[in-house]
C-alpha cells in the first residue's frame, strides 16, 4: 500500500519527532497528489525521512492528525481495532457493575484523535471529530462493536469541532439496538439518568466523577448541613453529591430549564430531605443579584462550560472566570468552600490560578488552595499532548 506523502518545511519535524499528535498548515512544505479529507497521508521531514502517518484535512488549520508514529504501523482495520480495544481494557477497573460508566476513548491522549466514547452500561456513545476518524467511521464502529457487553453505539457528532475539519454534524443509532429514552448511571453511588439523544455532548460529564466526590466528602467531613450553591449545575451532578453528603440546602442554577428539571429529579431521587431551590437564568447576572439580596453559602460550585474557544477568546474567557469567581467569593461565609473549574484547553492550570487569586483579591477576602482538582483516570492526558489537559479546578477555603 502507498499513501500520498506530506513533505514538512525545514526544520519543521520538531514537534513530531516529540510525539505530538498535530501537524499544523504552516509545517507542512509540498503535499503529493490531492488528498482527500481524512485520508491517510505520510509524513516526512524536509529530508524524506519517515515521520508518521496521520490523517489530512485540508481546510483545518490542524493540517493532519497524527494515527502512528511507527513505519511498520499503519492506521489499518488491525490499528484501529488494537487501539480501541487497549483504551477499553485500560478502562476496565473503572466499569464494575451494570450501570457503571466510563470514558472509553479520550481522543488524541489514547491515539486516536478525534475520537471520543463514552460507555454508560450496554451503550457507547461516540463522538467522531476529525476527519481522520470520519473517515474510518465503520472500522470504529466495528471495533466498539466487539467489546464485551455493548448492545449500542450511538453517535453524537454534534460539536462545533466537526466544523473546523469541514464536517457536517451527525447524530443517531449506529449499530445495536435503539437506545432506551433514559440510561441509568452509576457513579460511586450516585445514581442518574441520561439521555444519550439530547442531553449535552454525550449525555452526562463523566470528567467531573471524582470532584463530584471531593464535594460529597467535604459536605460529610464539614457537617452541620452546609448550604451549597451549584452553579452551572447542569443535570446536578454536584448537586447529587451534595445531597448525598448532608447539605443542609441546596442552590441549583443553570440557563437551562431542562438541565434544571432534571437536575431536580436527580436530587429528589435521593433519600434527601433538605431544602432545594432552583434559579433558571444566566449565572454572570443571578450571582450577582444573590450577593446584592445578601445571600451567604457554605459551598460554591462553579462549573461553567467552555469560555475560550480559540486563543483570540482566551482573553475575553479569564475576564469571565474573573467575573463570576469574584462574586463566589464575595458569597462565601467565613470558613466557606469555593469549587472552581475550567474546562477551555486554552486556559492553562496557571493561568486559571492567577485568575482565581485575582478574584479572591479583589473580594478582599484571603484563600487558601486546598486541592488541585482535574478529570479522573479515564480522562487520560498524554505527555506529548498538553493540550489535552483541558479540565482543570481548584477547591479553595476562604477565611
Ligand atoms: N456541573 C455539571 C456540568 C456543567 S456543563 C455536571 O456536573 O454535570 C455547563 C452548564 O452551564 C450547562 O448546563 C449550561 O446550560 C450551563 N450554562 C451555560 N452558560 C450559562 C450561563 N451563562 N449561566 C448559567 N448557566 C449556563
Amino acid at each position: 500500500m502507498t499513501w500520498p506523502a506530506v513533505r514538512l518545511a525545514r526544520g519543521r519535524e520538531s514537534s513530531a519527532v516529540r510525539r505530538h499528535p498535530w501537524i499544523f498548515s504552516g509545517a507542512v512544505n509540498r503535499v503529493e497528489g490531492d488528498p482527500d479529507l481524512g485520508e491517510t497521508v505520510l509524513v516526512q521531514a524536509a529530508d524524506g525521512r519517515f515521520l508518521a502517518y496521520g490523517a489530512y484535512s485540508p481546510s483545518s488549520q490542524i493540517r493532519i492528525r497524527v494515527w502512528s508514529f511507527e513505519e511498520d504501523r499503519p492506521p489499518d482495520a488491525d490499528f484501529l481495532r488494537r487501539r480501541i480495544a487497549k483504551a477499553a481494557a485500560r478502562r476496565r477497573p473503572l466499569l464494575q457493575g451494570p450501570d457503571a460508566a466510563a470514558r472509553l476513548v479520550h481522543g488524541e491522549s489514547d491515539g486516536l484523535p478525534g475520537l471520543i466514547a463514552d460507555r454508560f452500561g450496554s451503550l457507547v456513545v461516540v463522538q467522531l471529530l476529525s476527519a481522520g476518524a470520519e473517515r474510518h467511521r465503520e472500522l470504529i464502529v466495528a471495533a466498539f462493536a466487539e467489546l464485551d457487553g455493548v448492545r449500542t453505539i450511538y453517535e453524537r457528532s454534534d460539536t462545533e469541532a466537526r466544523s473546523k475539519e469541514g464536517l457536517e454534524a451527525r447524530t443517531g443509532l449506529l449499530w445495536g439496538e435503539e437506545p432506551a429514552e433514559e440510561i441509568i448511571l452509576e457513579e460511586c453511588g450516585r445514581r442518574f439518568s441520561v439521555d444519550c439523544r439530547a442531553g449535552h455532548k454525550t449525555g452526562f460529564y463523566l470528567d467531573q466523577r471524582a470532584n463530584r466526590t471531593v464535594l460529597e466528602d467535604l459536605v460529610r467531613t464539614v457537617g452541620d448541613g452546609p448550604e451549597v450553591l451549584d452553579a452551572f449545575c447542569y443535570s446536578g451532578g454536584f448537586s447529587v453529591a451534595a445531597a448525598v453528603g448532608g447539605a443542609g440546602r441546596l442552590t441549583q442554577l443553570d440557563a437551562s430549564e431542562a438541565a434544571l428539571t432534571l437536575a431536580r429529579r436527580h436530587v429528589e431521587a435521593t433519600e434527601w430531605a433538605g431544602q432545594l431551590e432552583q434559579i433558571h437564568g444566566n449565572a454572570f447576572g443571578e450571582l450577582r443579584r444573590l450577593r446584592s439580596e445578601g445571600r451567604l453559602l457554605d459551598m460554591v460550585v462553579l462549573d461553567p462550560p467552555k469560555f475560550a474557544e480559540s486563543k483570540a477568546r482566551v482573553e475575553r474567557a479569564s475576564r469571565g472566570y474573573k467575573d463570576i469567581n469574584l462574586l463566589a467569593f464575595q458569597l462565601l461565609r467565613p470558613g466557606g468552600h469555593l469549587l472552581t473549574f475550567s474546562c477551555s484547553g486554552r486556559v492553562g492550570v496557571e493561568l486559571f490560578g492567577k485568575i482565581v487569586a485575582s478574584a479572591a483579591a479583589d473580594a478582599r477576602r484571603d484563600a487558601q488552595v486546598l486541592a488541585q482538582l482535574g478529570p479522573g483516570r479515564d480522562h487520560p492526558v498524554s505527555l506529548a499532548f498538553p493540550e489535552g489537559a483541558y479540565l482543570k479546578g481548584l477547591l479553595c477555603r476562604v477565611d
